[in-house]
């Protein structure tokens, strides 16, 4: 089959518009023996049937074994330096109890930016050592309420900060070991290592004003310094960027006297939202980064650190799949430079509120018919949601069978991460319940909200009619 002229370069019209991409959708998803898309061993339909539409499904097995395999690949590129690592789950990505639970049961710790997401991790039973908590304001209730249960790690962002948390410590009559946020500027998602060190954004401190900060939480009484911290973007592919953010943030320790017990290179590793996507494999980013590490410690001749990490999306993406089901389908025709071309429109029952990162950031994503498998031909589709917005946006192109019809439910791959953890209530939509799905069982880990939630939020009813 030809390309359609509206299609993207990157995307090649499929041999088959009913086959999964091995990158891109769970491992072991598949179509069951009637055409139906099995996830976690259970069928979309079942799924829908069962859950309504639209349903967030997170692959439990799927979700364990990357936090798992993520976890053996930098011990062993950290063991075969003679150094440990420490690998936090960024909750920011998608955080529940449930969630916190397999992410701990797995031997991750948890990284957390906010009270509530805080909150989340110490109901999973996470021990308070084992959490970061970032953020470039975070209050002094937050800043107390982390002190007091005792996270592991708060990493200072501005100089406000070194005063404030010195000040809740000491109220405390606690010590709080602390990492320093260091904007190292790589930004490896534009491949743009900016040769600047006066960056215009609000994360970190420079390279020049960090040691500055380390002398100040030295002098404090009640701060420990534990380490420097950068972060340098987020869906980042290669190694390149986190080689040279990591380099940089050496040249710091050995300015300040080598002596840093715990170097954490953030998170941001990218995966395939699309076949035209190449994900790099965890251990190829593990040893390429722990060998700059090694190398820059061995020529500048300060003790390897600790070295840790905070992956998200690379962990919980590729693990969720959402279900929606097709409400219409229209065909638009659309003027190019060659002519005129159809464009199929497929609305779906949900959209930007369940997944708002297409209108955020044109983010790409891939679909399939999971009702059924297809004997008709690619044709190229825009899966659109519910919303009173053009930018309503599910999947901007992707080739399903031409008789994609009402009825139909259509999955989209690789919606684990950021897109329940920022899905919102436009248009008065209830945000969908996460089912997680292992071994041929569903179970709801997040519930899904209802009507009458929405309603019991708004002040405006009667205290009678508020009450129900
Ligand atoms: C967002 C964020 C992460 C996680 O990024 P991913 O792209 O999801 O891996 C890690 N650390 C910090 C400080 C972050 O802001």
């Amino acid at each position: 089959m030809s390309a359609s002229p509206l299609a993207p370069g990157w995307l090649v019209p499929p041999a088959d518009p009913n086959a999964l991409a091995p990158a891109v959708w769970p491992e072991g998803a598949h179509r069951d023996e009637s055409g139906v898309v099995a996830i976690g061993g259970v069928g979309a339909t079942a799924l829908a049937e069962r859950f309504g539409t639209p349903v967030m499904v997170l692959d439990e097995g799927v979700a364990r074994a990357r936090a798992a395999r993520t976890r053996t690949a930098f011990e062993s590129a950290a063991a075969r330096h003679g150094t440990g690592v420490r690998i936090y789950y960024a909750g920011k990505a998608f955080l529940s109890v449930e969630v916190a639970r397999w992410m701990r049961q797995e031997g991750l710790r948890i990284d957390v930016s906010t009270l509530g997401e805080l909150e989340v991790a110490l109901a999973a039973d996470v021990p308070a050592a084992l959490l970061g908590f970032h953020g470039n304001n975070k209050s002094v209730t937050e800043i107390e309420r982390a002190v007091e249960v005792g996270v592991g790690s708060i990493i200072i962002d501005s100089e406000i900060e070194v005063e404030r948390l010195a000040a809740v410590a000491a109220r405390q009559g606690r010590t709080q070991r602390v990492l320093i946020r260091v904007n190292t500027g790589v930004h490896a998602e534009t491949h743009d290592f900016l040769a600047t060190a006066h960056e215009d954004q609000k994360f970190g401190f420079s390279l020049g004003q960090a040691p500055h900060i380390v002398a100040r939480v030295r002098e404090a009484d009640h701060l420990e310094l534990e380490g420097l911290h950068c972060h340098i973007g987020s869906q980042i592919f290669g190694t390149d960027g986190f080689r040279e953010s990591a380099a940089r943030l050496l040249q710091v320790v050995a300015q300040i006297g080598g002596d840093v017990p715990v170097l954490n290179l953030g998170g941001g590793f990218g995966i395939a939202y699309t076949s035209a996507d190449r994900a790099t494999p965890i251990e190829e980013l593990a040893d390429g980064i722990l060998d700059v590490v090694a190398a820059e410690c061995a020529a500048r001749g300060i003790p390897l650190p600790v070295v840790a990490f905070e992956p998200g999306r690379s962990i919980i993406g590729p693990a969720g799949v959402t279900l929606y089901e097709v409400g219409t389908v229209k065909d638009v025709t659309v003027d190019t430079e060659q002519g005129t071309a159809n464009r199929r429109y497929v609305s779906v029952d949900g959209g930007m509120s369940d997944n708002p990162r297409p209108a955020l950031y044109d983010a790409q994503y891939s679909a399939r018919i999971a009702s059924r498998a297809s004997s008709d031909a690619p044709e190229l589709v825009r899966v659109v949601g519910k919303h009173c917005e053009s930018g309503d946006i599910v999947v901007d192109a992707e080739y399903l069978p031409a008789d994609v019809a009402p009825g139909d439910l259509v999955a989209v791959a690789a919606t684990g991460a950021y897109c329940h953890a920022l899905s919102s209530n436009y248009n008065h939509v209830p945000r969908p319940p996460v089912v997680a799905v292992r071994d041929g069982a569903a179970r709801v880990i997040v519930r899904g909200e209802s009507i009458a939630d929405l309603l019991a939020r708004d002040a405006g009813l009667a205290p009678s009619r508020g009450d129900e």
